[in-house]
């Protein structure tokens, strides 16, 4: 059975969003941001809280797991290369291991950067993805602990998971980041489309996530680093792909 998916708001602009296996009735939040909107996630759904796969150590993403722990007794899923840093942890994991919700079956992905061990969870029989603060729609999270070069490896392993995998990221910034991405190709038609169309989600009070990642390969500036056009447009036509990311990540952060 397909896997179900409840995505609510949490604090300014983090997004929650709950992982639901129909098969066995578990549910695994990802990341927790606060716990009441959790709680209420779970009431209005009736689902029943299992487990919390987070995918780094930031208190935005992390603060409701003591209460959603003490409440639920669900298993805590956490980062190995970060998990001293979050608290209670179950199971620490890295690359390539398989994690279980119910019968879902997710691969864990290292994408360091934003912070030095920060994790995604890959869902491949659903073509599901959670990748935290890593990547935004249009954008990705600012790289605080790794290299740009980390960081743009790591958004080369998401743009490389297949073009119709449904995405889920940490924070609604996709207006501010379509802002930007226009700063850098004032051209791209997709970007154009797509911004009419997060005008008219934004409006309508809905969220506009999730997105597939085949969509951000035409939009996303950050996964167009190796796009010559785009290169071209930074001033850095013969510079290599990280080289090209770091100076549109350096932008951004002027923006
Ligand atoms: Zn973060």
């Amino acid at each position: 059975m397909a896997a179900q998916t409840y995505l609510f708001p949490c604090l300014k602009d983090n997004f929650g969003v709950l992982l639901h296996d129909p098969e066995s009735g578990a549910t695994a939040a990802i990341d927790a941001p606060e716990a009441e909107p959790v709680e209420a996630a779970l009431k209005k759904t009736g689902w029943r809280l299992t487990d919390i796969l987070v995918t780094h150590h930031h208190a935005d993403h992390t603060a409701g797991i003591g209460p959603l722990k003490a409440h639920h007794k669900c298993r805590i899923v956490a980062p190995k290369n970060e998990a001293q840093r979050i608290s209670p942890v179950d199971e620490k994991v890295g690359e390539g291991d398989i994690v279980r919700v119910g019968s879902l079956e997710g691969r864990v992905i290292e994408t360091p950067g934003h912070t030095a061990g920060h994790v995604s969870y890959f869902f491949p029989a659903d073509k599901l993805a959670f990748v935290g603060d890593t990547l935004f729609s249009i954008g990705c999270g600012r790289v605080i602990e790794g290299t740009p070069e980390m960081m743009w490896q790591s958004l080369l392993k998401l743009r490389s998971l297949p073009d119709d995998t449904r995405f889920y990221c940490g924070h609604e910034y996709t207006d501010a980041n379509i802002r930007f991405a226009k700063t850098i190709e004032p051209n791209n038609k997709a970007l154009a489309t797509r911004a009419a169309e997060v005008a008219q989600q934004l409006a309508a009070g809905k969220p506009t996530v999730p997105t597939t990642i085949g969509a951000e390969k035409t939009e996303n500036p950050f996964l167009r680093a190796d796009v010559p056009e785009v290169a071209k447009a930074v001033g850095l036509a013969e510079s290599p792909p990280w080289k090209v990311f770091a100076e549109i990540r350096e932008r951004k952060n002027r923006f």
